[in-house]
């Protein structure tokens, strides 16, 4: 391919991702605006218009600032690229550092400042005025540029260490390095996930044990039902931060847990608490969990192979507005090789979107089912619908943005779905053959 190809066709995709995300978000508003005037139908006795529309109007605002945030990346994109944003970094850097180790550390260091001082005014913005507009930051200055530092000083000291493995692996291991680096790659996400809920989310927020006894027999008996065994229950101080509630269970082995938002708790009904968390259940009994890993190990397998490729490539450099360095040692551009293909590689692939969208749907509808059946379903719609009035997330959405972009299915018909299921036995009996273990309780 030639460098002026690459060029134009990196252009042409950047502007059809351009075009596609402002025009799913241009129905997403018009959509939301149409149906602001009245709660649908089913929710009418659920909801009440106020909150109704505060959602409309959440939904709104935070759509026109993603189209902002869109315009701001693209011009960030374009001037790192095309127009020699990169290629000036690189020589400033060269010059200080000469050929080697510290100039692709220091190339990839101040890359990332660069593009984190860009992105502050933009978080600090959705903190501390979007958010705080719709009475969801709870977050301090103090606080927020405390998480920053944090951030910051946590991603050197366990980003640093992973890259420089990285960049020996390219410069040193031969054509297979990609392989290797893949091996890496996969043995620190799983790390990762035993060192995330134990050691680097206690920097953030406070676990404390799950102290109400009733509530912990409720789920104990439920964790029993369903055949789960975690290692603990535990309550964060989400508060801290945003008013958004939520549960998750997160990690493996050692670190299997179970983590309430207070948030959660202080809003939800113990035996609704109880059929959010048989949902969560349902992601692991199911195995959603483990999939979703496979299916990254996977991706991330074919995308390092493709950075096997493109490195060695005169035109992916200078098609995206870089000269690499010609030294007798060509793996000093390795550095800019991850840059390059950090920044276009969301462009090219950003047309599969829904493919992930469309699977993580699958998986929700799967666990509702899975709560319904060990649980009882109207607590899950009523849980549901407090969770998504708290949250202000609109219950009509466009349907096309809706299937582009959301990894849970639109409030309606999850709801929908579980009010059937309350009477039709059939649905239930398919259902169960998703799962190993038949029914339990049922409401
Ligand atoms: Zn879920």
């Amino acid at each position: 391919m030639s460098s002026f190809a690459f060029s134009v066709l990196f252009v042409v995709f950047l502007a059809i991702t351009l075009v596609v995300r402002f025009w799913l978000s241009s129905r997403q508003i018009r959509h939301v605006l149409a149906h602001r005037s009245a709660v649908p139908a089913e929710f009418a006795e659920k909801i009440p218009l106020s909150a109704h529309q505060r959602a409309a109007d959440y939904t709104v605002a935070k759509t026109k600032f993603g189209l902002f945030s869109m315009l701001v990346s693209a011009a960030v994109l374009i001037g790192f690229t095309l127009l020699g944003g990169l290629q000036l970094l690189s020589n400033i850097i060269f010059n200080w550092a000469g050929p080697g180790m510290v100039y692709q550390l220091g190339l990839l260091v101040a890359f990332g400042a660069i593009s984190g001082l860009i992105d502050l005014p933009l978080d600090y913005y959705k903190q501390f005025v979007l958010e705080a507009r719709f009475g969801f930051n709870k977050m301090t200055v103090r606080l927020f540029f405390t998480d920053m530092l944090k951030n910051t000083l946590i991603g050197a000291a366990i980003g640093l260490p992973l890259i420089w493995v990285v960049l020996q692996l390219m410069a040193k291991s031969g054509g297979l390095w990609w392989f290797y680096a893949w091996l890496v790659f996969s043995a620190f996400q799983l790390l990762m996930l035993v060192l995330y809920p134990t050691v680097i989310a206690p920097l953030f927020n406070k676990f404390t044990p799950l102290n109400d006894d009733s509530l912990r027999d409720r789920i104990e008996g439920l964790m029993k039902r369903v055949g789960f065994a975690s290692k603990g229950l535990f309550v964060m101080d989400g508060s801290k931060r945003s008013a958004h509630g939520n549960a998750y269970f997160s990690g493996f082995g050692a670190g299997k847990r179970i983590v309430f938002f207070d948030t959660l708790l202080a809003r939800l009904a113990p035996h609704e608490i109880e059929a959010v968390l048989a949902h969560e259940l349902g992601h692991f009994k199911l195995k959603h969990i483990t999939k979703r890993i496979v299916v990254m190990f996977a991706i991330s397998l074919a995308f390092l192979a493709l950075l096997g490729y493109l490195k060695q490539q005169l035109w992916f450099y200078t098609g995206l507005g870089v000269n690499p360095l010609l030294l007798a040692d060509l793996s000093n551009n390795d550095a800019m090789a991850l840059i390059l293909f950090m920044l276009a590689l969301p462009i090219f692939t950003f047309l599969l979107s829904p493919l992930s969208s469309i699977s993580s749907r699958k998986h929700e509808f799967e666990a509702d089912a899975f709560a319904a059946r060990h649980t009882d379903a109207n607590d899950l719609v009523a849980a549901l619908v407090k969770l998504y009035e708290d949250n202000a997330s609109t219950l009509t959405p466009d349907p096309l943005h809706s299937a582009f972009y959301d990894s849970h299915p639109p409030a309606s018909v999850r709801i929908k779905k579980l009010t059937n299921k309350l009477s039709d036995k059939v649905d239930d009996k398919l259902d169960d053959k998703l799962d190993d273990k038949p029914m339990a309780a049922h409401g």
